[in-house]
């Protein structure tokens, strides 16, 4: 007979490197500096060079500042959707990219110079855009290295920069395609304009706040014979009576607009007449004090069509006309990407009579080109009035503002005036209001294919056209966003895309010194933009027109060899849309349309927009498949984040403290469709579910020490019923966690893992096989089981988290006992078994609900302090006769369930749980009481299962 065994050395403790203290500070950026070291993008590029490609087009984040939780998101987000397909089986390759030109880059520089007490204009632009492009450059870099460090696996040595010599070359080139196709003019015509930066601004340039304009009613005597309107009206002294909010714009009035259709009312009080909409002339009348208006007449707007008025104190004709734009509704400027914030009646304000200033908005541009009115525009670059204003000639427009309604109060032509606050366009840099002024320049038209040589080309659809179209081929997730991307796109004017600045990509146009033709031509901008792609687009400012046009080139319409160069740069939205050629298309991994484009709702107006018409110009084609848009991150009262009111999260500060774990599981957390509330306390719940995770892990890779998948696993069939039910669980889980990804919804996958390891595995099962993993022979059957389906959670729970825990899942899985991939980043994910193993998963349902019964008592006599440990106690379980039968076949395994050391079960009524002190004494090695102790010689001290373990320990020591 051998020796007894030592007790304490015969349990079967967790053991394992993966601890339980993450450490993430520090083990984040040694886990990156190994995956570098590995080159384990390359490999995970490598291990699915052959599979079916999907491409996430990165939208590229703008190369001036620091990230902030906002950008943050995004990328984690992308890095979601880049990770699941890769581990669905996908080649996804991730190129992310930076927009590198545009005005807040010039503004910075500009800023700097004037540090230095140097001006902008004193260098040659070349210089400046050296500048420019050094700083970007640097921008960029602390991009890369924040990025990075959030565990985004991609090509961050070789991004795709909007400077590249090769992407300004495309950008120049799919200019050319657009003027190929007939979809660019030069044309005077009202666009947003930046009166402090000087430039012309895109609508997505241009951000809505809270404005405090001067609401003015302003009468303009009628010149026409009032009779021919009504036969009452005949030598009366008649107005027609305009409201405005921009008392600047009334110098450039050119025009009153009247619905043909509406009923129109001429009031009488204080010896004169006053028109204005029917609808309207109530509370006209109470607004203006006109005590006892009386209507001489009513008409509809039709009547006063191609009438004039005299313009309110300049010596010019203000032209009635009739337009279908005229409203008395409330206009909302926001969500109509409406460019008549200006001059639109706007609900209970307005008259029915609109003030119209073709130089001063695009409905009055519009309007007044069918009636032939000139596209005036008496206010300069910088927002002064031009000489040929009377009385206010040089004065800044926002400055004469208030001296215009006194001037007008004085000269007896103002009716009403009061303050009125309303959403307001402002410039998205410097955050001053902007105005809306006609001035020459480039446009791509949205509805029409410009005629060229009196040819059109065939195959060009109107870009409007072909854009709603392309919505409807969309999967736009969530799915309002194809609603949201249909207004904008039925709203949206013809695209400005030049900008009077210097750091872009110039637009590759030449004007003729003979006779003035501007040579704008598809031949010739790829000709340019073949020396865009040697030397830059710094060679458009380098060398003379004569060394960027092809040799002996002569103006096609007078012959003259003499060129002068355009000075205006395209829209950085032009630059960042052409991506999806300049990138999707350049790059042998990728390809066009892209899978999944992926950004803020506020790129409806700004990249999704001009991707999509990029890729209309250049394919016809819409250049995703899948457009998903998330919300804005706001602090934990839903509120906006601001540096200055010290709510904001940093990421960096984040990634410090927690780690970028925390931040990535936080992504996943919450509902991105929405808004998203980031904030410390919310951070510190994201830190406990991170534990939850961890540990779940940590047990799971703790009990498989010794563990041989391959050897030791115990079949299905053969496994213990509790352990079946975990792994029919486990598919369960699988299956809905791919679903979820499969739709891009991240927390569904979050929500369902969370729910599995805290339910399911840490309050059930994990509790409930402690006592076998401990307590049974190493190689015995049960706790081989058991062992058996940890090591399924363990191997399916690191694949199903990775794309989320890419730090974590990757630091269990190197602990997993005999894996086979270096990486789990190079696993795929977990098949669905497709078993129906519905009928286990009721029974075990069933048994879980007695078992909570059976919980809550005892935790009533645990806290009554009739017993300590549940071990303690004996459970007398009284059920019906259908339960008792169920029961039956699980008899031996309720004590292991309820964690208690011995159960009986009684056929009554309805279910009954009495909790009394167990029989027997404690076993010294497994703590559950027992009536058998001392019943061996040998291990006097311990029950009859722990004596059968012992001896199963003896006997594979000597074998
Ligand atoms: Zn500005
Ligand atoms: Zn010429
Ligand atoms: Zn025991």
């Amino acid at each position: 007979m051998t020796e007894p065994l030592e007790l304490k050395k015969t349990v079967n403790l967790p053991k394992t490197d993966f601890a339980q203290k993450a450490n993430l500070g520090q083990s984040e950026p040694a886990r990156l500096k190994k995956w570098a070291d590995a080159k384990l993008y390359e490999q995970i590029r490598e291990s699915r060079k052959d599979a079916v490609k999907f491409i996430l087009h990165d939208g590229p984040p703008y190369a001036n500042a620091d990230i902030h939780i906002g950008t943050a998101l995004n990328k984690i987000l992308k890095d979601f959707v880049v990770k699941t397909r890769t581990m669905m089986g996908f080649d996804a390759p991730y190129v992310p990219g930076y927009d590198c030109h545009g005005l807040p880059i010039e503004t910075h520089v500009e800023k700097k110079l004037a540090e230095k007490g140097k001006n902008k204009n004193d260098l040659p632009v070349s210089t400046f855009r050296k500048i420019c492009r050094e700083h970007a450059a640097r921008a960029m870099d602390g991009q890369t290295r924040d990025f990075s460090r959030l565990g985004i696996l991609g090509e961050w040595e070789n991004p795709y920069l909007t400077m590249s010599n090769d992407y300004e070359a495309e950008t120049a080139r799919l200019f050319g395609r657009f003027l190929e196709r007939g979809y660019v003019y030069k044309g005077l015509r009202p666009v947003y304009w930046c009166v402090h930066d000087q430039t012309a601004l895109a609508e997505a340039e241009v951000e809505y706040k809270e404005h405090t304009s001067p609401s003015i009613y302003v009468k303009f005597p009628l010149k026409s014979d009032a009779g021919s309107i009504d036969e009452n009206l005949k030598g009366k002294n008649v107005f027609i009576v305009i409201w405005t909010t921009t008392p600047w714009t009334l110098p450039a009035n050119l025009g009153i607009a009247v619905h043909p259709d509406f009923d129109y009312s001429a009031l009488q009080a204080n010896g004169e007449v006053y028109i204005v909409a029917s609808e309207l002339a109530k509370s006209f009348a109470e607004l203006c004090g006109l005590d006892g208006a009386k209507e001489l007449a009513r008409f509809k707007g039709s009547k006063l069509d191609r009438l004039e008025a005299k313009h309110a104190w300049l010596d010019q004709t203000s032209l009635i006309m009739n337009g279908e734009h005229v409203s008395l509704g409330e206009a909302d400027a926001e969500t109509e990407l409406d460019v008549r914030f200006e001059n639109k009646a706007a609900g209970k304000s307005g008259t029915g009579c609109v003030h119209t200033a073709p130089g001063h908005g695009a409905d009055d541009f519009a309007i007044g080109k069918r009636y032939g009115l000139e596209v005036y525009c008496p206010v300069d670059n910088g927002g002064k009035f031009t000489a040929e204003v009377e009385h206010f000639a040089g004065e800044f427009i926002f400055k004469a503002n208030p001296r215009i309604v006194e001037f007008l109060r004085e000269s007896g032509a103002l009716l009403y005036t009061e303050n009125y606050n309303h959403r307001y366009p402002h410039c998205w840099r410097c955050k001053k209001p902007v105005i809306f002024r006609a001035t020459p320049q480039w446009f791509i038209t949205m509805d029409d294919v410009v005629m060229k040589d009196g040819q059109a080309d065939a195959d060009a659809t109107p870009l409007r056209a072909g854009a709603l179209r392309e919505v409807e081929q969309v999967n736009w997730h969530p799915n309002w966003g194809a609603g949201r991307m249909r207004n904008m796109i039925s709203g949206r004017p013809d695209w400005c895309v030049s900008r009077q600045r210097s750091w872009g990509v110039p637009i590759p146009v030449f004007y003729c010194n003979g006779c003035d033709e501007a040579v704008a031509d598809a031949k010739i901008v790829s000709h340019v933009a073949d020396i865009f792609q040697r030397e830059t687009a710094d060679a458009w400012y380098n060398r003379e027109s004569k060394d960027l046009l092809p040799d002996d080139f002569k103006c096609p319409k007078c012959g003259a060899a003499d060129f002068t160069k355009e000075t205006d740069i395209l829209d950085v939205w032009f630059d960042s849309g052409s991506s999806c050629v300049a990138v999707l298309e350049t790059r042998d991994n990728l390809q066009f349309p892209a899978d999944v484009y992926l950004e803020g709702g506020d790129q409806f107006r700004g990249w999704f927009n001009s991707s999509l018409m990029c890729g209309l110009a250049a394919h016809d084609q819409s250049p995703y498949k899948n457009l998903i848009t998330h919300g804005w991150v706001v602090d934990g009262e839903g509120r906006q984040m601001h540096k200055s009111t010290g709510n904001a999260v940093s990421p960096n500060e984040v990634v410090q403290k927690s780690g970028a774990e925390v931040l990535r599981l936080w992504a996943a957390a919450v509902d991105y469709t929405e808004d998203m509330r980031c904030s410390d306390e919310i951070l510190s719940r994201i830190v406990d579910a991170y534990r939850k995770f961890r540990n779940t892990l940590r047990y799971a890779l703790g009990n498989l020490d010794g563990f041989n998948s391959e050897s030791d696993a115990v079949a299905f069939s053969e496994m213990l019923e509790i352990d079946r039910w975990a792994l029919a669980e486990l598919d369960g889980l699988v299956g809905k966690v791919l679903d979820g990804y499969e739709e891009y919804n991240f927390q569904t996958a979050y929500q369902t893992i969370y729910n599995f390891v805290t339910v399911t595995l840490s309050a059930r099962y994990f509790d409930i096989i402690k006592d076998r993993l401990y307590i049974y022979a190493p190689k015995s059957v049960e706790r081989r089981s058991a062992q058996t389906a940890l090591y399924e959670i363990a191997d399916k729970l690191c694949r199903l988290l990775a794309p989320i825990l890419v730090f974590t899942t990757d630091e269990a899985w190197e602990n997993l006992p005999h894996r086979k991939l270096e990486s789990v980043h190079l696993a795929e994910f977990p098949k669905v078994s497709g078993a129906d193993n519905s009928t286990l998963l009721a029974d075990w349902e069933r048994l879980f609900s007695i078992r909570d019964e059976v919980l809550k008592q005892l935790e009533e006599v645990r806290n009554a302090k009739v017993i300590g440990s549940s071990l303690e106690a004996k459970v007398i379980l009284t059920v019906d006769k259908p339960t008792t039968k169920f029961l039956i076949a699980y008899y031996e395994d309720l004590r292991y369930l309820f964690i208690v050391s011995q159960v009986e079960v009684h056929e009554g009524d309805a279910l009954h749980v009495e909790i009394l002190k167990a029989d027997g004494a404690k076993c010294e090695r497994c703590w559950n009481y027992s009536v058998h102790i001392g019943e061996s010689e040998k291990y006097p001290t311990v029950c009859e299962r722990c004596v059968r373990a012992l001896s199963e320990i003896e006997r594979s020591a000597t074998a």
